[in-house]
């Protein structure tokens, strides 16, 4: 079986200060997706799960880093399998080529392009794509006929792209920057292969929604960086960028997300007024108080113990309970909880590569969607919450009578 190594870091990944402050312990949890076979159970590893904020620059991170190229190997995710978020991304294109009137046969890129679900949004034909992606992943994007580098982004391959491939006009990073840990190499690349009236767009969950929202489970260990203006606002001025406009979106690829456009800092192109208003709004909430964090450490404990509440009521009245759908997140969720498969008989999920196994650190059997509807069983504790409309209207498990229980916000039973 797989083997993960660790590294721990001392210092912030962007000021490099050493004043950090933990305050969101999850425990030791296998890393998030290392999903096992009953033979696998004894040699499991964990890896203490813990947040620091930065006291200096308001950047919440982990420290205790499990080696990604273990980590990103087997479960690469295919994006494209996600109808909704073909949607948002396709929403994301046509937003950025509108905006910024992108010439005809520019470069735009996207790294970490996964499958090529971006590169496929954007108009046949009509501009130069490259997608970037150290993960087997890329094979697909590639199978698609896009152009693909497999390597990791830094600033090293930024300079090479720039050289190869000329200045990049419109370039997008969706759910990966957050899961770098060298981030200034990361920013500095984009720098490096920016054209002067470039544009950089990032989507990434925002921090001020997991805390406000109590969306906990999106920490896990290959999610390095929890980020926020204030923090990142810093990194870009010491690579020369700047953010010029920002927005909110309310369905990234793991939930809520803010999307941040990024241009060089000697660039043209005017600050809206989106980045004054959210820096000022981040210093009002607290975004380098440890109150603000302490308080919603607090508040998971409790989740924690309302979400096993209602498992032992519903096992009190003789139901049985499933989970469905197994993301990153639902682990953590499910081992931070600390349920088995005494609480939760199975797991539910359309992929292939993980039914048949077992859960990392839980063990509760990962079975597929057909075979839960055939246990007849009445509840399901819902780990992919940000998708929860979405299966209301769709699940088979819904149509034939099943109920969720939604852990988050607020543990409730729909429908
Ligand atoms: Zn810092």
């Amino acid at each position: 079986m797989k083997k993960y190594g660790v590294r721990r870091r001392e210092t912030c990944r962007i000021c490099g200060s050493s004043h950090l402050e933990p305050y969101l312990d999850l425990g030791d949890q296998p890393p998030s997706n290392s999903f096992i076979s009953a033979a696998e159970v004894a040699g499991e590893q964990r890896f203490p799960l813990r947040v620091y904020l930065c006291r200096q620059c308001g950047l919440s991170q982990l420290l205790d880093l499990v080696s990604s190229e273990d980590i990103f190997d087997e479960y690469a995710y295919l994006s494209s399998t996600s109808r909704a978020l073909c949607a948002h991304y396709q929403g994301l294109v046509d937003q950025a080529l509108a905006l910024f009137s992108v010439p005809e046969g520019a470069l735009c890129a996207d790294i970490g392009c996964n499958d090529g679900i971006m590169l496929n949004r954007y108009p046949a034909g009509r501009m130069r794509l490259l997608g970037i992606e150290p993960s087997s992943a890329g094979e697909h994007a590639r199978a698609a006929g896009h152009q693909v580098v497999q390597e990791f982004f830094d600033a090293k391959l930024g300079a090479r792209l720039a050289r190869e491939h000329g200045r990049v006009s419109l370039v997008t990073s969706t759910n990966v920057f957050a899961h770098v840990d060298d981030i200034t190499s990361f920013a500095r690349g984009v720098a490096e292969w920016l054209a002067d009236d470039g544009v950089w767009v990032i989507e990434f969950p925002y921090l001020v929604d997991t805390v406000d929202r109590l969306y906990f489970d999106t920490v896990y260990h290959e999610h390095l960086s929890y980020l926020a203006l204030t923090p990142l606002a810093r990194l870009f001025a010491q690579v020369g960028l700047r953010a010029f406009r920002v927005e909110r979106v309310e369905l990234g690829a793991s939930g809520p997300a803010l999307r941040l456009f990024v241009c060089l800092d000697g660039s043209a192109r005017a600050e809206d007024a989106s980045i004054q208003a959210m820096l000022s709004a981040e210093a009002d909430w607290g975004i380098t108080e440890p109150q603000r964090y302490h308080a919603f450490a607090e508040r998971v404990a409790e989740t924690r113990q309302r979400i096993l509440a209602l498992l032992a009521e519903l096992k009190a009245k003789g139901e049985t309970v499933a989970a469905y759908c197994a993301p990153a997140k639902g682990n953590t969720l499910l081992n931070y909880l600390g349920v088995g498969p005494d609480d939760i008989f199975a797991v539910s999920e359309n992929n292939d590569l993980k039914i048949g196994k077992l859960t990392p650190g839980t063990h509760i059997p990962v079975i597929s969607d057909q075979d839960l509807l055939d246990s007849k069983t009445g509840y399901a504790l819902l780990l992919a919450w940000n998708y929860l409309d979405f299966f209301l209207a769709h699940s088979d498990f819904i149509k034939a009578g099943g109920r969720f229980i939604v852990p988050l916000p607020e543990p409730v039973i729909r429908p």
